[in-house]
């Protein structure tokens, strides 16, 4: 194994994620409109800007290494897309689709933080020392936008949980009301639709 082979895979595996974070910067927007969450929306957004700034550091890296800044189709991106608007189209806008949403981009940005994991281990065995700091960054910041991604998704559970407690309560406090010798009985409307009584407040 030479260098020069050691460079090839690697100028390879940089067309590979460089045409992934293209596909991003068009795909992130999207999924940031068919959100509902607040944060996740912003989170999607602020992850756009982001994602045009590794675009730009790839170039970079390019140029380190002696290539053009060429992309190669990213299959697996292409595929972690397509699968995701799937599963999102699947739900109206609202929390059930906000999980799923991050469910997809989890998947890309864990493909993402495997993919310059690589490719910045690369550049170390090949002394590029300044693509290795480039490459970290861009690492750093994948791995921001998951646990960013997972911060929203706990928020959205604990939210929905409180919502369920909520109702359990309220279903408990109407069981005591009927239980009790209803004081306002005679003046009660009987047969009331959905046979569900209110007492008086
Ligand atoms: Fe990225
Ligand atoms: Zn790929
Ligand atoms: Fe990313």
């Amino acid at each position: 194994m030479t260098q020069e082979t050691l460079q090839e895979l690697l100028v390879e595996q940089l067309r590979d994620i460089y045409d992934a974070e293209k596909q991003l910067v068009k795909a992130l927007p999207k999924l940031a409109k068919a959100a509902e969450n607040e944060d996740l929306v912003e989170a999607l957004r602020e992850h756009t800007s982001v994602t045009e700034g590794q675009v730009g550091r790839l170039e970079q890296v390019f140029g380190i290494v002696g290539a053009p800044a060429k992309g190669k189709a990213c299959k697996g991106m292409k595929g972690l897309l397509e699968e995701g608007n799937e599963t999102v189209q699947q739900e109206d806008k609202g929390e059930m689709r906000d999980l799923a949403i991050i469910a997809a981009a989890q998947k890309v940005e864990h493909y993402e933080m495997s993919a310059y994991g690589t490719i910045r281990t690369l550049a170390e065995q090949l002394d590029l020392s300044d693509a290795v700091e480039l490459l970290q960054q861009t690492e750093e910041e994948e791995k921001e936008a998951d646990s960013r991604l997972t911060d929203v998704a706990v928020s959205i559970y604990e939210s929905a949980m409180d919502e369920d407690e909520e109702d359990e309560d309220e279903e408990e406090e109407e069981e005591e009301e009927e239980d009790q010798p209803a004081p306002t009985a005679t003046t009660k409307s009987k047969g009331s639709a959905g046979g569900k009584t209110r007492t008086a407040r």
